[in-house]
């Protein structure tokens, strides 16, 4: 058996220890959309503090992959900024790449220079990922937030031109449309009231699987370890408004180590075990996909026609 069904004790690993495979940090509630998918529920202007990054990053040693998520992230330059500078300011060693989601209306020159900041930081760092692009970006355009879009009258070519101003100035990135909606919606925050069943665990129970893999005498902790705005370490996927009842604990005023002892825990050898194991989970947590033919059926157009210009044509004609 690759796992073994029992909690870990976290008595012997240190936080100074501690390698992350992936990191989420939150960090804003705003969005300028509503999607009726959106797992978080309603926005709020509540943005990230501070002191809670400088904590994150002063009790890690390395983060694989730093995913940096919201609400809506391209709303907030200012925020990005603030991480690079934690980052350089705090005790972690490195973060191996930055992966960002948005959707692509807000992508100001300010935002792509903050960007551009956070990947140079990214670039310098000891990078143990040496051949993958240090930053993702991936632009979420399914059914959900092509309805937003054309309720605001705005096209996807607006948002491949938008696409194209981040790739123009930092070419090493990797840019992508995301089209599909059709896998893993979480049935929580708003989109519970789309699927109009209410399937879903406690949320309580949704708890992460976080997997520890001995290495180099560190402790690598697997699956996502999220924080949200308000320095509280929570599951992946749930509303804003469930962050602080779900909290497995707050990285401002607790030590990491004893939050991490509060979560689920599963030993895993090898990263493909890994992976299925999160697939599992996702699994759980996702309505049925029956449910959802119902929504196809009342946005009955075909994204053939509104994808009438690619990436790469926009990335050309900004050049
Ligand atoms: S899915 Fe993304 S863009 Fe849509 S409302 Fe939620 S946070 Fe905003």
């Amino acid at each position: 058996m690759i796992f073994r069904k029992k909690q870990l004790s976290f008595n012997d690993v240190q936080n100074t220890d501690i390698v992350l495979e992936n990191a989420e940090i939150l960090i804003t509630q705003k969005c300028n959309f509503g999607c009726q998918h959106c797992l978080r529920g309603e926005p709020s202007n509540k943005t990230i503090k501070k002191e809670a990054l400088d904590a994150f990053f002063n009790k890690i040693f390395y983060i694989g992959n730093l995913s940096i998520g919201g609400g809506e992230i391209s709303l907030e330059p200012d925020l990005i900024r603030m991480i690079t500078k934690s980052l350089k300011e705090g005790k972690i060693l490195g973060v191996g790449r930055v992966n960002l989601t948005t959707n692509g209306t807000s992508v100001t020159d300010d935002f792509v220079d903050a960007l551009r900041e956070l990947v140079d930081y990214v670039k310098q760092g000891e990078n143990d990922t040496t051949g993958f692009e240090p930053l993702l970006v991936g632009c979420s355009i399914d059914d959900f937030h092509l309805a937003e879009m054309q309720k605001r009258g705005i096209t996807v070519d607006d948002i491949a031109d938008n696409l194209a101003k981040i790739k123009k100035s930092i070419p090493e990135a990797y840019v992508d449309f995301r089209q599909e909606c059709d896998v893993d919606i979480i049935n929580t925050g708003r989109a519970r009231e789309l699927v109009g069943v209410r399937k879903v665990k406690p949320l309580l129970d949704m708890s992460v699987p976080v997997f520890v893999r001995p290495e180099k005498n560190r402790s690598y902790l697997g699956g996502v370890i999220c924080m949200s705005v308000d320095g509280e370490i929570i599951p992946i996927n749930i509303p804003f408004l469930d962050e602080r009842t779900c909290s497995y604990g707050n990285i401002i005023n607790e030590d990491f180590i004893s939050i991490l002892s509060k979560m689920r825990t599963k030993r895993v050898f090898h990263p493909t075990d890994l992976d299925k194991e999160y697939k599992k989970f996702i699994k759980q947590m996702s309505a049925p996909k029956r449910l959802w033919k119902k929504y196809d059926k009342e946005y009955g157009y075909k994204k053939n026609y509104i994808f009438t210009k690619s990436l790469e044509d926009a990335v050309e004609s900004e050049k």
